[in-house]
């Protein structure tokens, strides 16, 4: 008998399971199902692509708390008056409009024997496999006087929104000639050339609202990223406006106190206006939580960022310990990518490609004065591996910074949309 293609594509599921019998997944669910934890750059990105991709033959969740996410990339530019809060903000509208069925709750546990995650309204969801983006969380006790409930004095300004709200109009309360203080984090940390990209765009707003205030930098770190670049901007636009105390003159040596507004840097006690307090960084709860944390990070595969302590369970960004790669948005996005292809790949036998990542770390120094460092990777048996690298140089020409700003804007275009929509 010949099988009548409209019928048996109208009752699928009764022919499947007389024809073969289907793969049964999780829960007793005919399709296999992914939970994304984290709709920031990796989880986003994950959970698109495996939507759009697999053309709903898997379920995709996403749960994520907050209904926009204010990316902290671009977030200095907000803070030197060059973006507008409204330029940072993306919703999750189009994620779902792509199949994704988006769960705003927080996860607040993972059962890796019955493969659930449990949220904090109470219900719990099932999954096949389960896609952690969680971002980071800071490691208690690591500024000494400066906990969690002293970040509204003292704000870190390291996840997006109302942090980022909260150091701006500080800033902009400063008296004339204050004083802004950044303790600066340990390594490893999200976006490396990030803090001091944000005292050049914090500089540029003073130099323009408060030309006698100061900077003041207190890094654990005897080095930083783009550090000969950063440098000649700051002696170039903001000359004598920044004093940079490296871990060799006791930058590391640091304790706040959030009542008096006070830093001391290595004994030296200053009365500060602002204080932007990056702490030690280590993976979002939910990793710990999921037991595929060791230290501070969760240790992953470079072939599809599984972790090495469950094949189900995978970390991509901020959370994971991956290799060379910088913890930034364009990894966060390219390790999605990677994943979203093994997962579906293992799920549905789609074809799975050879693992490759690329970051571009884009700063601005000044209006139109651009800088980049940025490499491609590929994956080995032991981790995410640097092939090949490039960085800006000193001394280019104003056009060239100009393009490598004006670069920086299409990334950010482009990479939102593809995280997002
Ligand atoms: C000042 C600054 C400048 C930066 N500039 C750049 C740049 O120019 N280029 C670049 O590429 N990168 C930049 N970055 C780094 C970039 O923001 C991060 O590396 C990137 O966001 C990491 O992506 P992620 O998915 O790991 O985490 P995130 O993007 O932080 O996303 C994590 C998400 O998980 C959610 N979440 C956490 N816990 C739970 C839970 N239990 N349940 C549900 N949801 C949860 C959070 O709400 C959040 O939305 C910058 C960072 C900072 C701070």
């Amino acid at each position: 008998m010949k099988i009548n293609r409209r019928i048996f594509m109208g009752n699928s599921v009764i022919a499947a399971s007389t024809l073969a019998a289907p793969t049964v997944f999780a829960d007793g669910h005919a399709k296999p199902r992914v939970v994304v934890i984290g709709g920031g750059a990796g989880g986003a990105t994950a959970a698109r692509y495996i939507a759009k991709d697999s053309k709903g033959k898997i379920d995709v969740t996403l749960v994520e708390p907050s209904r926009m996410y204010y990316t902290c990339f671009f977030s200095n530019l907000y803070l030197g008056g060059v973006k507008s809060i409204d330029d940072l903000g993306h919703s999750y509208g189009k994620i779902a409009a792509g199949g994704v069925n988006v769960v705003h709750d927080w996860a607040v546990g993972v059962d890796r024997d019955s493969k659930t995650v449990s949220l904090a309204s109470g219900s719990s969801v099932p999954y096949d496999k389960l896609i952690l983006s969680p971002g980071i969380d800071f490691i208690d006790g690591a500024v000494e006087g400066w906990n969690l409930s002293s970040q509204n004095a003292m704000p870190h300004a390291y996840k997006g929104g109302s942090q980022t709200e909260l150091l701006k109009a500080q800033i902009a309360s400063m008296p004339q000639g204050g004083t802004y203080a950044m303790v600066a984090p340990p390594n490893p940390y999200r976006c490396p050339p990030g803090p001091y990209e944000r005292v050049s765009m914090v500089a540029h707003y003073l130099k323009s609202n408060n030309p006698t205030a100061k900077i003041i930098v207190a890094d654990p770190k005897p080095k930083f990223s783009k550090q000969g670049l950063f440098q000649e901007g700051w002696a170039k636009h903001y000359d004598g406006m920044i004093e940079w105390i490296s871990s060799d003159f006791g930058g590391g040596n640091v304790s706040v106190d959030p009542n008096e507004m006070t830093v001391s840097i290595d004994g030296e006690t200053v009365k500060v206006d602002v204080c932007n307090v990056i702490p030690a960084m280590k993976a979002g709860r939910i990793a710990e939580l999921a037991g595929v944390t060791e230290g501070n990070f969760a240790p992953v595969n470079a072939s599809d960022m599984s972790t090495k302590a469950n094949a189900d369970i995978y970390v991509l960004g901020d959370a994971s310990q991956q290799g060379d790669m910088p913890k930034s948005g364009f990894s966060a996005n390219s390790q999605a990518k990677v994943c979203a292809n093994a997962v579906r790949g293992s799920l549905t036998g789609s074809k799975v490609f050879p693992a490759k990542f690329s970051n571009t770390c884009w700063s601005l120094v000044h209006e139109n004065d651009g800088i980049k460092v940025g490499a491609t990777y590929k994956a080995t048996a032991e981790k995410i591996a640097k092939v090949d690298g490039f960085i800006s140089a000193t001394n280019e020409s104003a056009e060239l910074r100009k393009a490598t700003y004006e670069e920086s804007e299409g990334w950010y275009a482009g990479i939102t949309a593809d995280m997002f929509g």
